[in-house]
């Protein structure tokens, strides 16, 4: 017999007719996803749980750079699986607010080392929720670069309209400081920094087929109207 106290009831209401539950293969999505880090689900609204995957391959040829992530809200990482990476398959951890990211690989030139695991955030139910990228001097690391965003999302969002903030938002950032070797010449120590990697990481190519498919949708509503209207 147990003598527990009743305990408040937790209950979970059902999903909205709209936001029916989805469920989606982590390596098939990762298998044809064109950035590094993309959303495994279309649901994006204020209050969201935002799972989403991460691939990282290493080869003679790649150099991911390194950059400082600032967010304001937890981002829980699950290491789904890791060869020669610095995680562990199973590994399960919170990224914390401040959080340096690179490859995840110990050695990201070694062919057949990879990570692939997932990133999981919960947006919040108001209010702005403020992040950053930071990029460090290679030599000095005083920060050279800081690109702010907003990764709030309107209440109703879904991807196709509002892509992940995180990934969509930074590729026009980050393109001011590649194109002007003057923003990339630390002040402190002369030292004049690499354009950021955004081609490896594919930052350019999610915003660039997020704002395009959007657009499409727009197209062809407006298709359909024209085509009522004869
Ligand atoms: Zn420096």
């Amino acid at each position: 017999m147990s003598d527990a106290k009743p305990s408040r009831e937790l209950v979970i209401p059902p999903p909205r007719p709209d936001r029916p539950p989805l469920r989606a293969n982590l390596l098939n999505v990762m298998q044809k996803a064109n950035t590094t880090l993309t959303p495994l689900f279309p649901y994006m609204h204020a209050g969201a749980i935002v799972p989403t995957g991460a691939l990282f391959i290493g080869g003679p040829d790649r150099d991911y750079g390194q950059f400082y992530h600032h967010n304001s809200v937890d981002e829980v990482i699950i290491a789904f699986v890791a060869n020669e990476a610095t995680l562990q398959t199973g590994q399960v951890y919170n990224g914390g607010r401040v959080h340096g990211v690179n490859s995840f690989l110990k050695d990201q030139k070694k062919a057949g080392s990879f990570a692939l695991f997932t990133v999981t955030q919960r947006q919040l139910d108001e209010g702005a929720q403020p992040e950053a990228i930071t990029i460090l001097c290679a030599q000095c690391r005083k920060e050279i670069f800081r690109g702010e965003l907003d990764g709030a999302s309107p209440p109703d969002a879904h991807e196709l309209e509002h892509p992940f903030a995180t990934i969509a938002k930074v590729p026009p950032l980050v393109h001011e400081y590649n194109t002007d070797p003057g923003r990339r010449t630390c002040p402190d120590c002369g030292h004049v920094n690499e354009p950021f990697p955004l081609r490896t990481w594919g930052w350019d190519l999610y915003a660039k087929q997020s704002a395009t498919m959007a657009h499409a949708k727009q197209v062809l509503h407006a298709a359909a109207s024209a085509g009522e209207a004869k």
